[in-house]
């Protein structure tokens, strides 16, 4: 029997967790198995990251269906549940808010400890799946690891134990703190098409792929019109569901915005750390921006992130908005100057923390007693007569 299970599925997981997985695999203190969920499966979604990052493959990859949310959700339940029929661990580990950590459903019922990293975040905004899933998935754990104080209150006002949540940082940090000189040599790994269109001109880098944005069409016309309003060029990696929906809606980018096929991590934080600023709806680019002093303008009606306009690195654009003005945001994230913020994530250790955490926890055996013993209640016990 392994000590732990970790179960991730999508690109930023393996970005975020890569030094997790890594001490993970150093430590002689601790056995685990990494399976991955199945939920992004594309060599450029997925393989490039374990490359680039060196980080372990997957012990077991799930076959799931697909088709839609909720089958991707149901069957990485059921994958999960019957993989535990054959594997015993003391815990199961989870990261996030995607479909994935639904997959702690069939943790439960095998009445197994459930451990979330980047517990506790809120964008207070019910509209979100993303919220829903992070708000169950957090009730439902036995460890939390939060990256902040302020994520850390959001939990306990929601009536979670304090026993349950431990404050780590982002792990984000530790990922760019450690992998600095390969963001430096990562235009190495870029196609010619990219760098024939950079040239040595100023750019911008742009991402966008969260469903309220783009399967919108209002929402969408207007992200394509703030790109357009931009006089310099614009480097846009691509979600595929991005590029077809623009073409579903007969929108069309100008000719300084080059659109490619999203890219590896490298190359990506490469061209981050060469723009002028950052256009994107994702939730880690933007903090990353932050973190290595890039302005960023975040495309979002509400975020769970709100740290990024707190310090004063971002500006909050709403798709969802009627909107008038698109200058006035381009000319808003051209007067961010970088280095003019601290960024609020972390110092640095946060997955050193979370990995000896999860080894004090295994050793002592203390998964299934510490936490909720105030109130525990034997789940197996629900299915019997
Ligand atoms: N990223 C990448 N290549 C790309 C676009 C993004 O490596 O073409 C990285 C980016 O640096 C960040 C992560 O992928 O670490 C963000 O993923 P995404 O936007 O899909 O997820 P979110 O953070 O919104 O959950």
């Amino acid at each position: 029997m392994k000590d732990l299970a970790i179960i991730l599925g999508i690109r930023p997981d393996v970005i975020r967790a890569s030094k997790i997985l890594n001490l993970l695999a150093e430590s002689s203190e601790i056995t685990y198995d990494f399976i991955w969920s199945g939920q992004h499966y594309s060599d450029n979604m997925k393989d490039v990251f374990f490359s680039q990052l060196n980080v372990p493959k997957p012990d077991f990859e799930f076959e799931i269906d697909t088709t839609n949310d909720s089958t991707i959700v149901s069957s990485i339940i059921k994958n999960t549940y019957e993989h535990l029929d054959k594997n015993k661990y003391k815990a199961v580990i989870f990261l996030g808010d995607t479909n994935t950590v639904m997959g702690c459903i069939g943790v439960i019922q095998h009445n197994i400890p459930v451990v979330h990293i980047e517990g506790c975040m809120r964008s207070y905004d019910w509209r979100m799946p993303e919220e829903k899933y992070r708000t169950t998935i957090d009730h439902l754990s036995d460890r939390i690891y939060a990256y902040l104080d302020s994520y850390k209150q959001q939990g306990l006002n929601e009536g979670i134990s304090e026993n349950v949540i431990n404050v780590t940082g982002n792990p984000i940090v530790d990922i760019i703190n450690d992998n600095q000189k390969l963001f430096d040599t990562g235009g190495e790994h870029l196609d010619d098409k990219i760098l024939n269109f950079i040239k040595n001109d100023n750019f911008t880098l742009a991402t966008s792929h969260r469903r309220e944005n783009i399967l919108d069409q209002k929402s969408l016309t207007n992200i394509v019109n703030l790109l357009n309003q931009s006089e310099s060029k614009i480097v846009f990696p691509m979600g595929y569901k991005t590029q077809e929906m623009l073409k579903e809606f007969n929108l069309d980018l100008k000719s300084n915005v080059l659109v490619t096929d999203p890219i590896g991590y490298l190359e990506f934080m490469y061209l981050m750390k060469n723009s002028d600023y950052v256009i994107s709806d994702s939730g880690t680019v933007v903090e990353e921006a932050c973190i290595i002093g890039k302005p960023s303008i975040q495309m979002r009606h509400s975020t769970e992130r709100p740290e990024v306009y707190d310090v004063g690195s971002s500006i909050k654009f709403d798709p969802s908005e009627e909107i008038k003005d698109f200058e006035i945001y381009i000319s808003k994230v051209n007067k961010l100057t970088s280095n003019e913020w601290k960024q609020p994530f972390g110092d640095g250790n946060s997955s050193e923390k979370i990995v000896n955490d999860l080894i004090e926890l295994s050793s002592t055996d203390t998964f299934n007693k510490h936490n909720r013993d105030d109130y525990a209640y034997d789940v197996s016990n629900a299915f019997k007569e």
